[in-house]
């Protein structure tokens, strides 16, 4: 049972989703002007709350003019990232707000260290508005509220549970179990959801492109297809597209919501500009500046993802959309599919959601070896007992099934001595 607070939070929530969704489908076509003094006005509000009520921009009060303010001001901010914000998070929220009955997150990242944050109250309804106008802009298909969905994400059936769960209008179909022996309940269950959209991993999509391109099954209702989560590796897209004979929408975005960005049916990378700002540093590194959150401002957040730069300035896009167009695309992160023991393909971001649960555990790293088994290397947060281990034995074995698995903990992940990144899924099957 969840708290009241919980509750009032959802309904208002979606009062708040009625009261502003037809808002937001026309505010995307706005000229580019009338978006950036939307922009403008938002990030005042912002930038103040933060020299006010936020301890760490305390300095900036006498430095920021609020009489005179342009988007400028954003410059004289400096540039924070996950390390800095969790070693100091107190810092780093509102004195305005309970921390006791505010929405708390984390997430794993991609470096496999989790990071917890505040969200702004009405957070779930701009996400959910800025997700189903992304959804929307496809060239055949514009879906709307409530309409129904195929989701090939994070639903991982446990043993014995079935391969589809409906919640509402979406219909989520294991991402765990694409394979040619369940292909024809897949089928049944798009026809019969009369979905015109599936909404997966960049990677699930892709394992399941090239099932359905290997049994030369079309399913001509699906109009729009939407990834997200995952880099999307360029022989994904090509393998996605070719299938489908249509362009994928690709959607980028972090569970800090700072910023969002999709593509529209042309192929450009639309910045949703109402909800953040986006700036690349030297390294093409996107920081982030939430447009919502006043209780836990983000501003000028190192995400770590890295963008591909746009080669020259995209002007005004066919779709006639005034929203921004920050980059080419997402560099991303490069991490490795993993095999189920029935060499069926497991989407990386479902292991970063069955990890993510345990506190314990500061970093990970998950290699698959020739012969399928896994090693699994942990650095904790406090120490992990031996039931903890099963459990997460047991976590992982939903998602990969019967695997040989053994966990070594360790003082640190190493990076790799090339990219500098830290690989959390690495598989040396090739
Ligand atoms: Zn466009």
């Amino acid at each position: 049972m969840k708290p009241l607070h919980h509750y009032y939070r959802v309904l208002l929530n979606e009062l708040h989703f009625k009261r502003n969704y037809n808002y937001y489908m026309q505010s995307q076509f706005f000229d580019k002007k009338k978006l950036q003094s939307i922009q403008t006005d938002k990030l005042k509000h912002i930038l103040y709350q933060a020299v006010h009520h936020v301890p760490y921009y305390h300095h900036l009060k006498s430095k920021i003019d609020f009489n005179k303010f342009s988007q400028n001001e954003l410059n004289k901010f400096p540039v924070v990232d996950k390390e800095l914000i969790r070693n100091n998070l107190d810092m780093f929220i509102s004195d305005k707000i309970n921390k006791k009955y505010s929405q708390w997150s984390h997430t794993s990242g991609s470096s496999g260290k989790p990071f917890h944050f505040i969200l702004p109250f009405y957070s779930d309804s701009f996400e959910n508005i800025m997700s189903a106008r992304a959804w929307s802009m496809g060239l055949n298909y514009q879906y709307k509220p409530n309409d129904p969905i195929i989701s090939l994400r994070s639903y991982a059936p446990k043993q014995g549970e079935p391969l589809l769960r409906r919640r509402k209008n979406i219909w989520y179909l294991s991402a765990f179990d694409i394979n040619e022996n369940n292909l024809e309940f897949y089928q049944k269950t798009i026809q019969e959801s009369g979905a015109k959209i599936i909404r997966g991993y960049a990677s699930s999509i892709y394992i399941f492109s090239l099932l359905l391109k290997e049994k030369q099954v079309h399913l001509d209702t699906i109009k729009t297809v939407v990834t997200s989560s995952e880099s999307f590796l360029p022989k994904y897209r090509e393998a996605i597209e070719e299938h489908w004979g249509f362009k994928v929408l690709d959607w980028y975005g972090q569970n800090e919501r700072s910023v969002t960005v999709q593509q529209c049916s042309f192929g450009n990378y639309h910045n949703n500009d109402e909800y953040g700002i986006v700036e690349l540093d030297e390294n093409s590194q996107i920081l982030a500046t939430s447009l919502n959150n006043d209780v836990m401002p983000l501003i000028r957040y190192a995400t770590s993802d890295i963008a591909i730069k746009l080669e020259h300035n995209i002007g005004a896009c066919e779709c006639k959309r005034g929203l921004s167009i920050p980059f080419k695309g997402i560099d991303g992160r490069s991490d490795d599919i993993l095999l189920k023991d029935d060499s069926t393909k497991i989407p990386t971001a479902n292991i970063y959601t069955a990890m993510q649960v345990f506190e314990k555990i500061k970093q990970f790293k998950i290699t698959q070896n020739t012969d399928k088994s896994l090693r699994i290397e942990l650095v904790e947060h406090s120490p992990i007992i031996q039931s903890e281990l099963d459990e997460i034995r047991v976590a992982l074995s939903y998602r990969v099934g019967d695997l040989p698995m053994t966990f070594q903990i360790v003082p640190e992940i190493i990076r790799s001595q090339k990219t500098g990144k830290i690989k959390a899924i690495e598989s040396f099957i090739k």
